[in-house]
């Protein structure tokens, strides 16, 4: 067996040197247990939180031991009666070609609702976030103007397209042409601002003539300083991320809290997990959009375990369009 462990904390940005591949024992089930190979790997940019000690909301990854994360596994053996091999499962798991788990940590996928990527991508984690952050916070109604940061990522490809399906005005933030060209000819998003090469400030009074009634921030940073100056009154911004920041020891916070008194705007924090308790009303919603067509995803898969840092790293470099994942194995 082989898997990929955390052994140095990174300062700034992560690389190889943080990282190492390793041979290990083959994991053998125990009572209630299930032998697991991987087949596809999620990487996601709060994993960059737990390589390092500070305290968050879930814990560090342990040094010398496997980084874990959302992945896609087949069962070969199973010592659990509601698992049978050969089902195709989802959970929190090692960065491994095989892995232990008890049967209950685990989610049986369901084929029938898309191919069974998509429960790393839209019909999981990242489409909930979307759903829950913009539909219960951000509140758009139609007409308002719903501002996306990462419009072209893994979350913000899906809430550019609820807010769409809300009757927002959408306008996606995002770091090349490929990209704003996704957000405007695939996703609907009525204006789309590249930021790495457009004047920000300019194209956002541009793009939003009637100020910014919505933020979903993905990224915080120098994107959300040159978006806060348009906030309405009573504006709402879902903070969902500040990937902007993540690499940055020495990180300033948001300079944004003189606006948001003058426009009595409402900003907050949330994690994915907080509405653990509506999750069903969630995928019930994501899928009954992916079927009817409203709702479509991009994914980047690269292939090979060995690919699995390099696809982590590329987050910070926005490699992806829509969810980056990794494939290890066929089903
Ligand atoms: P994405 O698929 O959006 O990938 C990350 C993207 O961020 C990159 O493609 C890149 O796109 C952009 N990016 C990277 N560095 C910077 C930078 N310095 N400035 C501006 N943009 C940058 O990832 P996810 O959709 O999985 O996550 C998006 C955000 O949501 C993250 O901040 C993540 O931590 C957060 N999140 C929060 C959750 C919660 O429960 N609160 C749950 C899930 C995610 P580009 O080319 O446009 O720069």
């Amino acid at each position: 067996n082989q898997e990929i462990q955390l052994v140095k904390r990174p300062e700034a940005m992560p690389t190889e040197e943080h990282i190492r591949m390793t041979n290990t024992e083959m994991p053998e089930p125990g009572k209630n247990e299930v032998l697991l190979k991987t087949v596809y790997v999620s990487v996601d940019p709060y994993m960059r939180g737990r390589m390092s000690s500070a305290k968050s909301y879930v814990e560090p990854f342990a040094l010398n031991k496997a980084i874990s994360g959302g992945v896609i596994a087949q069962v070969v053996e199973s010592n659990a009666e509601s698992l049978q091999p050969g089902d195709v499962v989802t959970g929190t798991l090692p960065w491994a070609k095989y892995s232990t788990a008890p049967a209950e940590t685990l989610r049986k996928v369901n084929p029938e609702l898309g191919p069974v990527t998509t429960s790393l991508g839209v019909l999981g984690m990242p489409g909930l976030t979307a759903y829950f952050g913009l539909t219960d916070i951000g509140n758009p109604k139609a007409g308002e103007t719903v501002v996306v940061s990462a419009a072209a990522g893994a979350v913000g490809s899906i809430v550019v397209q609820i807010a769409k399906i809300y009757g927002a005005h959408v306008v996606g933030i995002a770091g090349s042409e490929e990209k704003t060209r996704y957000l405007t000819e695939e996703l609907g998003a009525d204006k789309a601002i590249n930021y790495k090469t457009d004047n920000l400030p300019e194209a956002l009074i541009e793009s939003c003539p009637d100020g910014v009634d919505v933020y979903f921030d993905n990224v915080g940073g120098e994107v959300s300083d040159a978006v806060y100056p348009l906030l309405n009154d009573h504006a709402r911004i879902p903070q969902c991320g500040s990937i902007a920041t993540y690499n940055d020891p020495n990180a300033q916070g948001p300079r944004l809290q003189m606006h948001i008194v003058k426009s009595r705007a409402l900003i907050k924090g949330f994690i994915v997990g907080d509405y653990q308790p509506r999750f069903k009303e969630g995928f019930t919603k994501l899928a009954e959009w992916v079927g009817n067509g409203k709702l479509t995803y991009k994914e980047t898969i690269k292939t090979g375990f060995d690919q699995i840092p390099e696809a982590f790293f590329g987050l910070f470099t926005g490699e992806n369009i829509g969810k980056q994942l990794v494939k290890t194995a066929e089903i």
